[in-house]
């Protein structure tokens, strides 16, 4: 039976949960990728964290074509063409049922995402802990992990309250009071800066970068861990000589010393197929090793440290 106390928890939504992960932050960490983004990134490689509600994921790998799903749809969302069921989502967003992943004993149909409690997720980060070792704790990402900004305060405190040491992932395009909730639990801030030129960034993101910057200024100024901003290099989007320069300028004027390059990888474009949708990101080259020692060089020469993919030393 659940308690009055059970049924008030504050729950939230979640896409995945990492154990064991050496790349975003110190030690070995358990990330925890959280439902919901303000941003839409073309590049993104969690598409299906993109929603505040999970979506419906389709594996054609695991489909065996038996129909199931078609006949339990009670909106008529999912037609057959060529032995293989597709599905027209526009119904599914506000689907609470789901009728149609019911009877897929195949696994092909499944949810990017699911409802947990406070208390069951910090449960299962105090099971990861053990196989931590020295150092280790929780990163919060996502998705824009405050976006569910009640949710991850609770986890962000609990583990705080237990010595447990945290970090997030986000993107910034928030208000400024979402920080403020969570400033007081976190130790560290890894802030992602897409493009400078606010008509570009708009066209690659859906939305403006100017909440970004002014919280990443508040941040600089007022946030006493450790902050790490980060530049997922796009070639052909956010590369140019004058993007970085801007990149410079406004380290220097918030007083930083580091920036973290993440090289565009397209690890995530079968996501797109599962959840019915194009990826834009094909039409951009993966950074060769010499175009990025190229622009770490850049960063060098302008005296802030740059740390490539995972070279970041914690
Ligand atoms: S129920 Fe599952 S396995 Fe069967 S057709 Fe639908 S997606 Fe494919
Ligand atoms: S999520 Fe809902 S609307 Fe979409 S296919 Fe499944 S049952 Fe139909």
């Amino acid at each position: 039976m659940i308690s009055g106390t059970d049924q008030r928890e504050t729950k939230g939504y979640v896409f995945d949960i990492q154990g064991l992960s050496v790349h975003d932050g110190p030690g070995c960490r358990t990330l925890v990728f959280l439902n919901g983004c303000t941003l839409s990134c073309f590049w993104c490689s969690n598409p299906e964290g993109i929603s505040s509600t999970p979506g419906l994921l389709w594996f054609a790998s695991k489909c065996i074509g038996c129909g199931h799903c078609m006949h339990l749809c009670p909106h008529q969302s999912i037609r057959f063409e060529q032995g293989k069921p597709v599905i027209h989502r526009s119904f599914c967003a506000d689907c609470e049922e789901h009728d149609c992943l019911e009877e897929c004993y195949t696994g092909a149909l499944r949810l990017s995402g699911y409802e947990i409690s406070v208390s069951k997720l910090f449960s299962l980060i105090q099971r990861d802990s053990s196989y931590w070792g020295n150092g280790g704790g929780v990163t919060l990402t996502g998705g824009e992990p405050l976006l569910q900004v009640d949710f991850a305060e609770a986890i962000l405190r609990r583990c705080h309250d237990a010595y447990i040491h945290t970090a997030i992932e986000t993107c910034g395009n928030l208000p400024w009071r979402n920080f403020q909730k969570v400033l007081p639990y976190l130790d560290w801030i890894f802030f992602d800066l897409k493009h400078f030129d606010n008509t570009e960034h708009k066209k690659a993101t859906a939305a403006d970068n100017v909440h970004i910057l002014e919280n990443a200024r508040l941040l600089a100024g007022q946030f006493t861990g450790r902050l790490i901003f980060r530049l997922p290099l796009i070639p052909g989007f956010n590369d140019s000589d004058e993007n970085i320069a801007s990149v410079i300028r406004f380290l220097q004027e918030i007083d930083r010393t580091e920036i973290n390059i993440l090289p565009l990888h397209h690890l995530g474009r079968e996501k797109y197929q599962m959840l019915g949708k194009d990826y834009l990101g094909n039409h951009h080259l993966i950074p060769s090793n010499e175009h990025l020692s190229e622009v770490a060089l850049q960063f060098t020469e302008a005296g802030i440290k740059c740390y490539v993919g995972s070279e970041t030393p914690f």
